[in-house]
């Protein structure tokens, strides 16, 4: 019998009431937007037509190292949160590793992954703000179900921009949303000029995420009383994502235990943003030789082969640039299954934090292995994991079995973002063989860097 506990899921004391945020701490910021217009770094009040107010605030704010929640939001946060903290000790057996694994499982909620976290956050300041609603898009559907989630609670309007081709493979997505309340419309569109001329040049089209944040921001600037919520890849949403790492660093303290390792699938960089934020602060402090690790799909490797360069966040350029590590904003991933993880590019902040050495290591991992760990991992600690966190599951694996062959005990920590039951779709190819792994040529890659030199050019930055 193990005496050890399998949790640490205390309610309420586990729980932490400030954001942690890291860019206190950083060495160096990362560089500012910029206004692609004018090649010159993009002022809050550029922003204000588009997001909420306090969103735009937290996105600039580099001088608050915690932010505290406001009690309107940790009312919400208490309905999910804290999440537990498990120990995999049927996993660890199976692996035969003297390595610990610990993992932070964020699916506990209807939603089913960590970004309920933010969009708690976004919804809250809209009501605080007067707003009526919000709208956003969603590709795989887990952030349009978060943000429906969130919407109710709050009393407020949501439009939903839903790709195409994922609202037809996902129609149960679609009507948790609409049981939520949320208006959900299929992208492309025929109700924005950029979903109009999407549909003009091919009125088949499937859409596409880049598509479907175009529609939506048109939507949220062409509205009075309405503003645009994005779920991943920005300071704010990293900043509200942090409730997980710190939840977790406490959690990890309560059994007297600090990770070696600390990994995260990356999509946008928002949950493995979260799980290690208070570790890299130790890390940056030079306390800890704590090492990070992101998992990407081969099929969209924004950072094992992207590069660090200026690029727009959306398909249809209405963003403003970012510098990070992107494929380029003209890059089509192929239709993984893994759709929280299909996006070009990559938070500013942790592409910062990689380019200058802080985080260790990212892999890419293959659809068809990604879903391996998935199963192995299901059939020992009995959760069905999402697609995307798969990912940070076949890394930590990989860990584990490293610290085996060096014969070192070590503690692995990654997070769990989401749990897989909307994605049976995928399981069912994955255990039918008919999953491939596509993973791109350097022709195909060279088309969207092709897009990131017009982009460096016309903002007068440095070709890359
Ligand atoms: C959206 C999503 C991701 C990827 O987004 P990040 O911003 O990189 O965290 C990962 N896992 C799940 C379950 C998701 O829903």
């Amino acid at each position: 019998m193990k005496k050890e506990p399998y949790r640490v899921n205390l309610p309420e004391s586990g729980m932490v009431d400030y954001w942690y945020n890291v860019r206190v701490d950083m060495k160096e910021r990362h560089d500012p937007y910029l206004n692609p217009g004018t090649g010159k770094p993009l002022k809050k009040e550029e922003l204000l037509p588009v997001f909420c107010a306090q969103s735009v605030e937290q996105e600039y704010n580099e001088t608050d190292r915690h932010i505290s929640i406001p009690g309107g939001v940790m009312d919400y946060y208490r309905t999910f949160r804290p999440s537990p903290l498990v120990r995999a000790f049927n996993l660890e057996r199976e692996l035969d590793t003297p390595a610990k694994i610990f993992f932070k499982f964020e699916g506990g909620n209807t939603s089913g992954s960590h970004k309920l976290n933010s969009a708690a956050a976004q919804a809250f300041f809209a009501k605080e703000q007067g707003l009526k609603g919000l709208a956003t898009e969603t590709g795989a559907g887990q952030w349009g179900t978060a943000l429906s989630m969130a919407c109710a609670f709050y009393g407020l309007d949501l439009t939903v921009f839903m790709v195409k081709i994922s609202a037809q493979q996902k129609p149960y997505r679609r009507e948790v949303m609409r049981t939520y309340g949320a208006e959900v419309i299929e992208s492309p569109s025929p109700f924005t000029g950029v979903g109009k001329r999407m549909l003009a040049r091919d009125p088949e089209s499937g859409g596409s995420l880049g598509c479907a944040i175009s529609e939506a921001v048109e939507r949220a600037v062409s509205t009075s009383g309405v503003r645009y919520a994005l779920g991943s890849v920005l300071n704010h949403v990293l900043l509200h994502q942090a409730v997980i790492g710190s939840e977790a660093k406490r959690a990890m303290e309560q059994l007297g235990e600090y990770p070696d390792v600390v990994i995260g699938c990356a999509g946008g960089g928002s949950n493995l943003g979260g799980i290690l934020c208070e570790y890299m602060a130790e890390r940056l402090s030079g306390k800890s030789k704590v090492r990070f690790v992101a998992a990407e799909p081969s099929s969209c490797p924004s950072l094992t082969r992207g590069k660090y360069a200026y690029d727009f966040c959306d398909m249809g350029h209405v963003t403003p640039l970012a510098k990070m590590y992107t494929l380029g904003s003209g890059f089509l991933p192929s239709p993984i299954h893994a759709g929280g993880l299909r996006y070009h590019g990559m938070s500013p902040v942790l592409s910062k934090l990689y380019h200058d050495g802080y985080i260790d290591k990212a892999v890419a991992v293959p659809q068809n292995a990604a879903f391996a760990a998935a199963k192995h991992f299901a059939r020992a600690e009995g959760i069905l994991p999402a697609p995307e966190s798969a990912h940070a599951i076949a890394a930590a694996i990989d860990e584990a079995m490293a610290f085996k062959e060096r014969g070192e005990r070590g503690v692995i920590l990654f997070n769990l973002s989401g749990t897989g039951y909307f994605d049976m779709a995928a399981y069912a190819a994955y255990n039918e063989g008919r999953l491939t792994d596509h993973i791109p040529s350097d022709g195909e890659l060279e088309q969207g860097f092709a897009g990131l030199r017009e982009i460096a050019a016309n903002a007068g930055q440095e070709s890359v």
